[in-house]
């Protein structure tokens, strides 16, 4: 039996398309001809079980072998194996709807994958690095013949009786010039563990030595010696696909090791697993985040029946959840459409609900359960969860729930909480509810002292996230606006009722004015006299809530950047009713008086850590000729 044809389409050439276009993702190929392998393996096992094949199954395994002489690589199944009319069928008559719909789609793909899954080309993508193929293959049917199929990468193939004498498939790629990397075993190995590493079937790819135990040396201590044992490159029973609750918070720990060696272990985790209305299981790590160099993407694997497809999830798993680590194996994601079309599908939209409301359960449960070892993780947690609430509208529902405000006292709340705990002292004239931060605790304690002595309390939001947060929670909310502590002097950061006098008169302001004009002199800095308590502080440097935030904002670069080039513009509050202007005003020396008013601005700028170089060199000079 011998027969000669071509294969069924209707363009000259489809392979110089096929090696042109997939160029970038020529490994791929060894990925769908394992797949192959797996999916004809499962088939004579679900044949078995059902009964509709008695046959001995035997030790189902996919091998990997090169022959570097030979330049060759074959895949080897025991599988179902293929009748040469099944050949004719499946490999011939190439399973998309015609040459003419691919001739024009090509053009739109961007990659391999996009090509070989819309149109079937699993098996075709074996051109990409080989002349030739061969398929050696024996049918489970009874009676059946073994086949051969052979094609050299034209139009033209091959059939004849075959030499196998075993029930499944060899597939024998002749690799080309070019791609003579993939005859390196280190290349295969590498490729292998990329794609391969938790297919349901054994895969063994030759054999790796291994020390074993070979009795004792006289002294009676063990001897080892080197022996030869099958390299099998993947873990068939993946964590993912076990039930969750026959599971130990050690195999999960264990399981996030294999997956990133050098990671620190994991905070929790999360075992998705749904089977309806789509498809999905897999495991969601919250990694332990120390700075935000750390900060990265592309760590969620996503496989498609355990076969590795990408770390790229993007538009599949909610932008925020990018930051978290580990796997998701859905055969509903469509893997094979552009992106665009990805996220207009109806599953994929599924998918990313269904994760974001698992993760926000999750962590309302850890909330709920124990919620001082959740404050205790809360700098870590506290990243994602302000993450997702800024950028996904259903999370920040759910999250309001969860997520925290921690204060300078290291005290937690929820933002319901929070509300009432100050509500009463920090609402001001106009009805507004004023929450006052701390974005660096150290520099700013004169004001957080200042504050706290008025019975304010005072967050900290010192976070890489939290200058967005901050305007998060204020468009959230009514009637409530967030100021830094050292946005105004503390009488003002909350305006009450009431006015103070001002023991001066209009003469007296304008003299202390220009006293104060001239020791500040800097162009950037606005000297104003205002009258407040005469135990509040004399001197105060305040930025302006709004400027501050938009350079903090510059800082991050985006629509916000051209505020980064103004001036950090201040103003110099001087309490007109503390006792030291008095004390000023009653100077009779002019330069003494401006070297009191010189020394009372140093040291505010001093108590804010902004009393640097030339100024503080000469503010300690002064200081100790006044001793
Ligand atoms: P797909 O796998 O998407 O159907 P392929 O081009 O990879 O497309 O394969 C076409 C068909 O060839 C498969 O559906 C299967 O019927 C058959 N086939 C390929 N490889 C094997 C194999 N190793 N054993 C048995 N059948 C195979």
């Amino acid at each position: 039996m011998q027969e000669k044809g071509t294969i069924s389409i209707h363009t000259e050439n489809i392979f110089p398309i096929i090696k042109k276009f997939l160029y970038s993702d020529h490994e791929i190929f060894l990925r769908e001809l394992v797949s192959n392998a797996v999916d004809a393996t499962q088939k004579i096992k679900r044949l078995s079980s059902l009964g509709q094949f008695n046959g001995e199954l035997g030790e189902l395994m996919i091998d990997v072998a090169v022959d570097k002489d030979a330049r060759t690589i074959t895949v080897s199944d025991k599988g179902i194996g293929m009748t040469a009319e099944e050949i004719k069928k499946y490999i011939n008559q190439i399973a998309f709807s015609g040459a003419t719909e691919f001739m024009e789609k090509f053009k739109e793909a961007n990659d391999a994958n996009e090509i070989i899954g819309r149109f079937g080309l699993g098996f075709y993508s074996a051109f990409m690095v080989a002349d030739k193929v061969e398929i050696q293959t024996l049918s489970y049917q009874q009676g059946a013949e073994a086949a051969r199929w052979i094609c050299d990468g034209s139009t033209e193939f091959e059939i004849s009786e075959g030499n196998r004498l075993q029930r499944g498939t060899d597939i024998i790629l002749y690799i080309n010039e070019e791609n003579s990397e993939f005859l390196e075993e280190y290349r295969l190995q590498q490729i292998l563990d990329k794609y391969c590493r938790f297919l349901p079937v054994p895969v063994r790819f030759g054999t790796k030595s291994k020390s074993v135990q070979d009795g004792e040396d006289e002294e009676g201590k063990p001897k080892y010696k080197s022996v030869e044992v099958d390299n099998i490159v993947n873990n068939t029973t993946p964590l993912w696909t076990k039930t969750p609750t026959d599971l130990k918070d050690e195999d999960y720990l264990s399981f996030y090791r294999e997956l990133y060696p050098m990671a620190e272990d994991p905070l929790f985790w999360i075992h998705l697993n749904v089977d309806y209305p789509f498809n999905l299981t897999g495991i969601l790590y919250f990694p332990r985040v120390k700075n935000e160099l750390e900060l990265q993407r592309n760590k969620i694997q996503l496989y498609s029946r355990q076969v590795f497809i990408t770390d790229e999830v993007k538009d599949i798993v909610p932008e925020f959840l990018m930051l978290l680590h580990g796997v998701i194996d859905s055969p509903d994601i469509p893997l094979n459409v552009s992106r665009s079309f990805l996220q207009a599908d109806s599953n994929v939209k599924k998918i990313n609900s269904y994760i974001t409301r698992k993760v926000a359960d999750k962590l309302n449960e850890l909330f709920k359960n124990d919620r001082k070892a959740y404050e205790e993780k809360w700098n870590d947690i506290g990243l994602f969860v302000k993450y997702g609430m800024i950028s996904d509208e259903k999370f920040d529902e759910k999250a309001r729930d969860f997520a925290l405000l921690k204060n300078t006292k290291g005290e937690f709340f929820t933002l319901e909480e929070y509300k009432e705990k100050v509500k009463d002292n920090q609402t001001d004239k106009e009805g507004n509810l004023v929450y006052l931060y701390a974005s660096e605790v150290a520099k700013q304690d004169s004001f957080i002292q200042a504050a706290e002595k008025k019975g304010y309390d005072v967050l900290v939001m010192d976070g890489p996230l939290d200058t967005h947060f901050i305007g998060h929670v204020e468009r959230k909310a009514e009637k409530l606006t967030l100021k830094r502590v050292d946005a105004d002097v503390p009488a003002k950061l909350i305006e009450k009722e009431g006015k103070i006098e001002d023991v001066l008169t209009e003469e007296q302001r304008n003299a202390i004015k220009d006293v104060f004009s001239k020791a500040v002199n800097k162009p950037n800095m606005q000297v104003e006299l205002e009258p407040h308590q005469a135990d509040e502080m004399a001197v105060t440097v305040t930025m302006d809530e709004f400027m501050r935030r938009m350079k903090d904002m510059a800082k991050m670069g985006g629509p916000y950047s051209f505020y980064g080039s103004m001036p950090d513009n201040y103003k110099v509050v001087v309490n007109s009713n503390h006792k030291l202007i008095s004390k000023i005003l009653d100077t009779p020396d002019e330069a003494q008086k401006e070297q009191l008013a010189r020394q009372a601005f140093d040291l505010a700028l001093l108590s804010q850590g902004m009393l640097t170089g030339s100024d503080l060199t000469a503010f300690v000079s002064r200081s100790m000729e006044l001793i």
